[in-house]
């Protein structure tokens, strides 16, 4: 069944029915959805993203929920604790754009890294 989606494409997501939304709910084709976040990771002064590791299961960068690379880590994990529960790892990546990202990422709680723009905020 090829649904026709927001962006004007057909959805290309198995077994989903609605394909990614953005912020605004449209309903996106993957290739779109990349598109959408790249822009994001542009212009945005925080964004988030997903953990990519290597074959060790080390944090080598982000991506996508897709799996899509948008960046590389640049430097040390540092791990700490961010409460009683909850392991927190901050580490910088290097984004696509060139762009220095401060990471925080909780290994308990999921793949999810939340990142604040340090410097590099666009290509020039
Ligand atoms: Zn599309």
């Amino acid at each position: 069944m090829a649904k026709v989606l927001d962006c004007g494409h057909a959805n290309d997501f198995e077994g989903s029915g609605v394909g990614c939304r953005d912020a605004r709910g449209r309903s996106l084709c993957r290739a779109c959805a990349l598109e959408n976040e790249r822009a994001a990771l542009k212009e945005d002064p925080t964004f988030f993203a997903y953990v990519r590791r290597d074959d060790r299961g080390e944090i080598a960068g982000i991506a996508t929920w897709l799996g899509a690379e948008l960046g590389e880590r640049i430097g040390p994990v540092t791990t700490s604790r961010a409460n009683i529960a909850r392991k927190l790892q901050t580490f910088r990546v290097r984004d696509i754009f060139g762009a220095t990202w401060a990471c925080r990422h909780w290994p308990d709680a999921g793949d999810y890294v939340r990142m604040t723009r340090v410097r590099g905020a666009r290509v020039a």
